[in-house]
């Protein structure tokens, strides 16, 4: 079914200009609407939208439910890649589970939007987490691995993610996470967030103590070995029934 919000994005396929950059180009950041379709999902019926942009050379992409074209007050997730935990589901961090609890909350609304940003490892590239996570098998924690690889412990800058709202002309987002320095970062660039919506997981028997261990230790968490590490998409996780953990 094509909506009138997959119309738009269709006639911007033939603009040329950078999409959405008024008023902030002084970071010299733009974005380019490359392809739209039509994305049935197991988690609802979605569009998905391919950007190109002149930061990173990375084929980021918007998965959008409904008409969200122009509109305010726009559920929005910003999802960072993780190969290992989204596709092979990793239990190093709980990145499948984030992704998969913000489509399916998405999918059950009227309009909302997943930005999946190619940013593997937080931004060091997935060759590089795998180095990072090979230092922490051999007992480095995840701050000590990335410093050793010679990354700070945090690479991501969400300039792209922004613009790609400002190109679909969203008006303002009602932000799911529970990371305020992602709050202020889209701010930061120009994107109005009306309202946070706490992004929480529900447990089941299998991963409460996993959960639970991260929220209690302020988005650090421990893996099967011993080690401490950070988890990739940075939101501290929380967990029904547990206070939350603000930091
Ligand atoms: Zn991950």
């Amino acid at each position: 079914m094509t909506t009138s919000t997959h119309e738009q994005i269709k006639l911007m396929l033939e603009e040329t200009a950078c999409a959405g950059c008024e008023g902030i180009h002084r970071n010299f950041v733009c974005v380019h609407i490359e392809a739209i379709a039509e994305l049935p999902s197991r988690f609802g019926d979605f569009h998905i939208v391919a950007f190109s942009n002149n930061q990173d050379g990375k084929e980021h992409v918007a998965i959008i439910k409904g008409e969200v074209f122009g509109a305010a007050d726009v559920p929005v997730r910003l999802h960072s890649e993780c190969l290992t935990g989204d596709v092979v589901g990793s239990l190093r961090c709980d990145c499948r589970d984030q992704l998969e609890a913000a489509l399916k909350k998405i999918g059950e609304m009227e309009k909302g939007i997943v930005l999946y940003l190619r940013q593997e490892g937080r931004g060091i590239g997935l060759t590089n987490k795998i180095r990072a996570y090979s230092l922490q098998d051999k007992g480095l924690d995840t701050v000590e691995a990335n410093l050793a690889l010679g990354f700070r412990d945090d690479e991501r800058d969400y300039a792209v993610a922004a613009h790609m709202l400002h190109a679909l002309q969203v008006q303002s987002v009602h932000l799911m996470t529970n990371n305020p320095n992602k709050i202020a970062q889209l701010e930061k660039y120009g994107v109005t967030v009306s309202q946070r919506l706490p992004h929480i997981l529900p447990t089941n028997e299998h991963n409460r103590f996993y959960l639970e261990t991260k929220a209690a230790k302020s988005g650090h968490m421990i893996d099967f070995h011993g080690k401490e590490h950070l988890p990739e998409q940075s939101d501290h996780t929380l967990v029904e029934g547990m206070a939350q953990v603000e930091g």
